[in-house]
């Protein structure tokens, strides 16, 4: 028995809500993107995405102020598609040229890691 079945809902419903908004906005694009679908309702049952989810509506709730902002860099990584909805959830791993090739976890949103995870399959 979980001690806290409210929240364990709530997340779920704000996980579902998620995945059902990312679902609409790539519906509209076509075909192609059932993929990427696929990968969203892996991501929306990632127990790690659920637990970040979770922690950010507390911190709001709280009162707290939580960072948004998506660093995937949409324009790059995925150019055409606007998926990003700036919630950023998880990490995924970006590849940069600086001073040489450096890899990165950075806090991407749940449409964009899909997208991301889509493309590299
Ligand atoms: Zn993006
Ligand atoms: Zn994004």
């Amino acid at each position: 028995m979980s001690d806290q079945p409210d929240a364990a809902e709530r997340i779920l419903a704000a996980v579902n809500a998620m995945a059902d908004a990312a679902s609409k906005a790539l519906a509209d694009l076509g075909e192609q993107f059932k993929p990427v679908m696929q990968t969203m309702r892996r991501l929306a049952a990632d127990p790690l995405v659920q637990a970040e989810v979770h922690r950010r509506q507390v911190m709001r709730a709280l009162g707290f102020p939580v960072p948004r902002g998506c660093h995937c860099a949409c324009a790059d990584a995925h150019p055409g598609t606007r998926v990003c909805d700036g919630e950023p959830v998880t990490t995924t791993l970006r590849r940069f040229e600086l001073l040489g090739e450096v890899q990165l976890q950075v806090p991407t949103c749940a449409p964009c890691a899909a997208e991301l995870m889509a493309q590299t399959r």
